[in-house]
């Protein structure tokens, strides 16, 4: 592979053949692309990174919108698709580290999110071609679904917390955000 246009989470290699490098980012030892640009893999120097392009208003602190595209042990993914104070058509990959995700100990993120599930956290890194969001404190998901028929979830009555599905009545847990539902979403 040359320098060929990539998009979010395409395999570039592995961590044996490169050294990760700007607009990457490896999981299991597998480097993926973590931005939409070129890709620039080096094998004389072992080296890979993808140079990609931020939307320059992007500033700490901001607050994202986006969808969960994966979930992995260490790192959930997000497709931002509207930044506070920024203009425009947005679509760029952004991560939550397991330890972003709450103010408590999460051990396993698939029990605080679902794929396609809408959250909004807070910008607290931009490094490396990445942006790192965290969902402590009033963040997190505004707009859950199903996992198991996809219709959108509410706030159970009657466990604080929880959320169950008005179509199949399966009740899940999520890092629900405090305006859990009375967001207008994207
Ligand atoms: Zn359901």
């Amino acid at each position: 592979m040359g320098n060929e246009t990539t998009i979010i989470g395409d395999y570039l290699g592995t961590i044996e053949e490169f050294v990760p490098g700007e607009g990457t980012y490896s999981d299991d030892g597998k480097i993926y692309a973590s931005n939409i640009g070129r890709a620039i893999l080096d094998p004389e120097n072992h080296t890979a990174r993808v140079d990609g392009k931020f939307p320059s208003e992007l500033k700490i602190g901001q607050v994202v919108f986006g969808d969960i595209l994966n979930i992995r042990k260490n790192i959930v993914t997000i497709i931002a698709r509207k930044i506070q104070g920024v203009k425009g058509k947005i679509d760029v990959r952004t991560g939550i580290y397991v330890s972003n995700i709450s103010d408590g100990y999460v051990e396993r993120p698939e029990d605080m999110f679902g794929i396609g599930d809408i959250v909004k956290g807070k910008v607290i890194k931009i490094e490396s071609g990445m942006i790192d969001l965290s969902t402590k404190g009033e963040f997190g998901v505004v707009k859950a679904f199903c996992k198991r028929c996809r219709y959108p979830l509410v706030e159970s009555e009657k466990f604080e917390g929880k959320l169950v599905c008005p179509s199949c009545g399966h009740r899940e847990q999520r890092k629900i955000a405090k305006d859990y539902g009375n967001v207008a979403v994207i």
